[in-house]
């Protein structure tokens, strides 16, 4: 229902421009995409989050995957909203959110993405809030986002200063820079934002001011545990193309589908899609119960997720031949599946984030 209207043409055409489908967005917006998992109470169809990250997932093969990682930033904003807004957030940023506005978070700086500690961006007092200066890079829906979640520091409050913002990017004191150049992903623009003395109100900071790692992990989560769901949705149809393929090929006087090693790729992508699904639900249904090992789990969804598009698309590629090496659905595939592994944290990341989790239980 959601993507009846959706039409494959232009999402091709998004991703050879390197432009978000902004029609797209606000078609899905208008049906009420951003409604799913967001309580009744604030305006939304109540639900899980799994709900959302499901029509997400859907939109990876009804639209494409770079238009749903944008959607998974959108997504992750939306969430951290709701989870830890407060209630002017609530009033004044959410509805917006829910109804076609684009949001974003931004945490990676130009000396590093993965220790997100050492972020430089700060902010000084200023009468009903702070101002803040300091760059982003590689922010997905950074050229085009209305809002966005901006970690950043407080050096005021000491040694525990880091801090969410929530900021209107549209502040005249907010730069953009150019769309970057991606080798895959291109329907979803990555770009830099520059903040200069920007304002933020006391209300728009996300949690407690100086808390901001701590809110920081739980708002990661989602856009984590969701990379499972993608996977699983997104390659499902890959294999399918690739088995009628390997059944028409014929090499050695039989159909290619029947050599083990064929088998053995597709068996493998089977099994991929069946681990990473059943991996994402459940680290879905841990945040939303708010279990104690919720954020490991997402973690798990996230690698192993990704880490399987990454090793199946190539794998189907292979079973082109030379075919699938040509510039094609498979080979775009390809290199779509390489961002999924260093957006949202590199696998060294979750294994590190995994590992330091489990020990924290264990002792
Ligand atoms: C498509 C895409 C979309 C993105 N969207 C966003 C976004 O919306 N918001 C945002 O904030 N960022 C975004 N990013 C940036 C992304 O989060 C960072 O690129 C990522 O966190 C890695 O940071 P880095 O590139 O600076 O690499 P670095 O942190 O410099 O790491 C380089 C390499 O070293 C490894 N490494 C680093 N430290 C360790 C360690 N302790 N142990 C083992 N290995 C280590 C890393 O895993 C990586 O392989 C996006 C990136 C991509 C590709």
């Amino acid at each position: 229902m959601l993507f009846d209207k959706i039409d494959v043409a232009r999402s091709a055409c998004a991703n050879e421009l390197g432009i978000l489908d902004r029609l797209t967005w606000r078609r899905l917006s208008v049906a009420g995409i951003w409604r799913r998992g967001v309580p009744e109470r604030l305006g939304g169809d109540g639900g899980c989050w799994g709900d959302l990250a499901d029509a997400i997932a859907d939109a990876s093969v009804k639209v494409d995957l770079g238009f749903a990682l944008s959607m998974v930033a959108h997504g992750g904003f939306l969430r951290a909203l709701v989870e830890h807004g407060n209630d002017w957030l609530h009033r004044k940023v959410l509805p917006s959110m829910m109804s076609g506005s684009i949001g974003l978070t931004a945490l990676t700086e130009a000396q590093g993405g993965s220790d997100v500690s050492r972020c430089q961006l700060s902010g000084v007092s200023a009468e009903d809030g702070w101002r803040i200066t300091g760059s982003k890079r590689h922010i997905t829906n950074g050229p085009v986002a209305d809002r966005g979640l901006i970690l950043g520091r407080l050096p005021e409050l000491g040694r525990r200063d880091i801090t969410l913002f929530v900021v209107n990017l549209s502040h005249p004191s907010v730069s953009r820079g150019e769309t970057e150049n991606l080798a895959g992903l291109r329907s979803s623009p990555t770009g830099g934002l520059t903040f200069t003395d920007t304002p933020v109100r006391r209300q728009s900071v996300l949690g407690e001011p100086g808390n901001g790692l701590t809110t920081l992990y739980d708002v990661i989560s989602f856009d984590r545990a969701t990379y499972g769901l993608i996977a699983a949705r997104w390659l499902e149809p890959q294999i399918i193309k690739a088995i009628k393929f390997a059944r028409q090929r014929v090499a050695f006087g039989s159909p290619i589908l029947e050599y083990e090693y064929v088998q053995g790729r597709i068996t493998d992508a089977i099994m991929g899609v069946r681990t990473a699904e059943a991996v994402s639900r459940r680290a879905l249904r841990a945040l939303d119960e708010r279990a104690a090992d919720a954020q490991e789990l997402c973690s798990v969804a996230k690698f192993v997720g990704t880490e399987l598009m990454v090793k199946t698309t190539q794998d189907l590629m292979r079973v082109y031949g030379h075919a699938g090496f040509e510039e094609s659905a498979a080979s775009r595939a390809v290199r779509d599946a390489l961002g999924t592994v260093i957006a949202g944290g590199t696998s060294e990341m979750q294994r590190k984030n995994v590992l330091n989790r489990y020990l924290e239980a264990v002792s």
